[in-house]
């Protein structure tokens, strides 16, 4: 088949069969409804319309504007519009869920870094929306958002529900990672320097054992430099306890202990 007639009064386009010297409708034959929808029946389906005596069935089978086949022709323009397409305006709002998403962690990313960086607590007694202080974390998320409007796009209220970013468990993921990294810095930064450890050991408010380490180590500008690697819960003080806690502990982080100085309890 190949184009040849042309309705001009809705614009719609017939095919036309060299062969056949007969008339079809592609986009009836895609989509019209059901078979006698309109006049001519399957005529211009799958017959083909030969009676050239009376051309004027050709505009009559286009008929007006909510004829069967012009809507039969809607649905094929629809089909063909790339923006209509389910696929297209599904992957566009994923794209935008992505870009939205990448905000939105950035925005939590910061404040928890401000926080560390500044030693403040997170966490507030009411962090309900009608709290007059929600706490740290919150309300530096709620300053950054005032000043942002990006951010204040895609953050709080204007986020999904189940993807806020700011609830207590991505406060301490994040943070989590943000320790991993840090102390990934640190180990590169002695690299295969000897080091020596700071440990101390004492009770938290819920009368756990803890050990607090801290990395002693000279860099490589010749700087005497002191980190905090972590706390590790311990259950007892004893020698051996504590000897078996840093063995893990240099496992973990990959510390060498042929360049481990020495160690003041
Ligand atoms: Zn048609």
């Amino acid at each position: 088949m190949e184009k040849k007639c042309d309705q001009a009064k809705y614009s719609t386009w017939l095919e036309y069969s060299v062969t056949q010297n007969a008339v079809y409708c592609l986009y009836c034959y895609l989509f019209k409804p059901y078979v006698g929808a309109q006049g001519g029946g399957e005529t211009f389906v799958s017959v083909g319309f030969e009676n050239w005596g009376h051309k004027e069935k050709l505009n009559q089978h286009v008929g007006g504007f909510k004829s069967v086949h012009n809507q039969a022709w809607s649905k094929c323009k629809d089909l063909l519009n790339n923006k209509q397409r389910v696929d297209v305006a599904f992957a566009k709002h994923l794209t935008q869920s992505s870009i939205d998403y990448d905000i939105r962690l950035d925005a939590s990313i910061d404040c928890i870094r401000f926080l560390l960086r500044q030693g403040l607590a997170f966490r507030g007694h009411d962090e309900s929306e009608t709290s007059a202080n929600r706490g740290n974390f919150i309300e530096l998320l709620q300053f950054l958002a005032d000043h942002n409007q990006s951010i204040k796009d895609v953050t709080f209220n204007n986020s999904p529900l189940n993807l806020k970013l700011t609830s207590p468990d991505i406060q301490k993921d994040i943070v989590h990672a943000a320790a991993i990294e840090t102390t990934k810095l640190i180990i590169n930064d002695i690299g295969e320097c000897f080091f020596s450890l700071l440990v101390d050991e004492s009770r938290d408010i819920s009368i756990k054992e803890q050990m607090s380490v801290v990395l002693r180590y000279v860099d490589v500008e010749g700087r005497v430099i002191e980190r905090f690697l972590g706390i590790e819960h311990v259950p007892n003080t004893t020698a051996i306890t504590l000897k078996e806690t840093l063995d893990n502990l240099f496992s973990r982080h990959g510390l060498s202990i042929s360049s481990f100085a020495r160690t003041r309890l």
